[in-house]
């Protein structure tokens, strides 16, 4: 019964050549839980398997010259055919897609936390790993492909940006983390950079943590820990800070 009207758990779909490199680092600790518990669900598929010649070949040298090797359009688009259909469980929701389709891209938007909140509201995604010189332009356009970067550094493949975006993404399901309060306080939640963290010892190497931490005051912690995540996202990120700004100019017209 209960299983009729359950919402089908968040699905990552990931296209790669090495299938082996995952769980990795998502097969432990909160993730990892997570997904033992039926909380997400990951299906990686190997894009080798639709190769389509008796080699198996999924690249090919690029029209034009130059060094390395491209990834095969009609090898690529085979797979994400089969990735982007949505199953019984998705299709039962009446979802008609098993979510956006990223292609991990130095070119891409960079990934940031309000997309990763966009994408725990969908029914999943389909996440497909470059690898080489990358993917053939031509399947990217066909296929409408989502573009994403990691940050402005060159991977050697598309994997370890799948996996940083399931972490991010899979660590908003809820039931995921223990406390719901952890997530609101966090870096970027507000548009701010998180204040700093104490423990115990109170003195470590002659450093006293902060003394209003001790007052048991909550109102003063609060306020003080608004101003540090304040100074800090002003020092670090001046970028951060200036959109702050701009908000908290718009809420108070
Ligand atoms: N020739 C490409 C780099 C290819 S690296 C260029 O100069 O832009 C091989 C694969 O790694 C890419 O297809 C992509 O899927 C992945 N990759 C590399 N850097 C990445 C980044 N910053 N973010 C996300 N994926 C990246």
């Amino acid at each position: 019964m209960t299983d009729a009207v359950r919402v089908p758990a968040w699905r990552a779909r990931v296209l790669t050549l090495f299938p082996e490199m995952f769980p990795g680092p998502l097969g432990h600790s909160l993730a990892g839980r997570a997904l033992e518990r039926g909380d997400w669900r990951l299906e990686v598929m190997d894009i080798r398997s639709f190769a389509l010649d008796k080699h198996r070949s999924v690249d090919d040298t690029p029209f034009g010259g130059g060094p390395g090797m491209v990834m095969r359009p009609d090898v690529v688009d085979a797979a994400l055919a089969a990735a982007m259909q949505p199953d019984a469980d998705m299709a039962s929701v009446g979802a008609v897609s098993a979510g956006p389709a990223i292609y991990f891209s130095p070119r891409g938007r960079v990934l940031d936390q309000a997309l990763v909140k966009e994408l725990v509201r969908e029914p999943g995604c389909v996440m497909l790993c470059g690898r080489y010189e990358g993917l053939d332009e031509r399947v990217i356009e066909a296929r409408g492909l989502m573009e994403v970067s990691l940050g402005d550094f060159v991977l050697s493949g598309g994997e370890v940006a799948a996996l940083a975006l399931m972490d991010a993404v899979v660590r908003l399901i809820p039931g995921v983390m223990g406390a719901a309060e952890t997530l609101d306080e966090e870096s970027f939640e507000r548009g701010l950079l998180e204040y700093p963290h104490y423990t115990r010892p109170a003195v470590w190497r002659g450093r006293p943590v902060p003394e209003v931490l001790l007052s048991g005051h909550h109102e003063k912690i609060n306020a003080w820990r608004r101003r540090q995540a304040e100074d800090v996202t002003r020092l670090r990120r001046p970028d951060l800070w200036a959109a702050y700004e701009k908000r908290a100019e718009k809420d108070k017209a």
